[in-house]
């Protein structure tokens, strides 16, 4: 297998356990975020679907969200534009179901397409982040969205 096929980028994960789950995952040939794996491998529930995505939050939230969403959908891409712009307006609905849910809290979103070993991504499938934040986290919610530079 090539670097540019690989399911899952190790050097992303952001605890020994997820990485260890996504050698497991990468080792099986199993995309956790296609539909045909996600509720054996996933351990948070859909919260609910459309015709292109579907909703549910993250196994691994990030520190200082009040909340964390994932934004997935059906097929298997790694960019947003493999999908129709049918998905892109059905991906805007989304954001509003949970925004009104989430409300009176601030969102926030990040979607990484293409190459996850330059995105910061760890996950080839695409999805979207969608996270709430509050007036006083405990951490500062931070999003990697490229390689570690020599800055770190
Ligand atoms: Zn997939």
């Amino acid at each position: 297998m090539s670097d540019a096929d690989r399911l899952y980028h190790l050097p992303a994960a952001r605890s020994e356990d997820q990485r260890a789950y996504m050698e497991g995952l990468e080792a099986a040939g199993v995309c956790v975020f296609c539909p045909e794996h996600f509720e054996a491998y996933h351990r948070e529930p859909i919260a609910f679907s459309g015709e292109h995505w579907y909703v549910t939050e993250n196994d691994y939230p990030y520190a200082g969200a009040a909340a964390h969403y994932l934004i997935v959908p059906h097929r298997h891409v790694i960019s947003f534009d493999e999908l129709p712009d049918e998905a892109g307006a059905e991906l805007w609905a989304m954001k509003r179901r949970l925004r009104e849910q989430l409300a009176p809290l601030a969102t926030a979103t990040v979607e990484r397409s293409g190459d996850m070993r330059y995105n910061g991504g760890s996950v080839a499938h695409l999805h979207t982040h969608f996270v709430a934040l509050k007036a006083s986290p405990e951490a500062t919610v931070r999003f990697k969205v490229s390689e570690l530079g020599p800055d770190g």
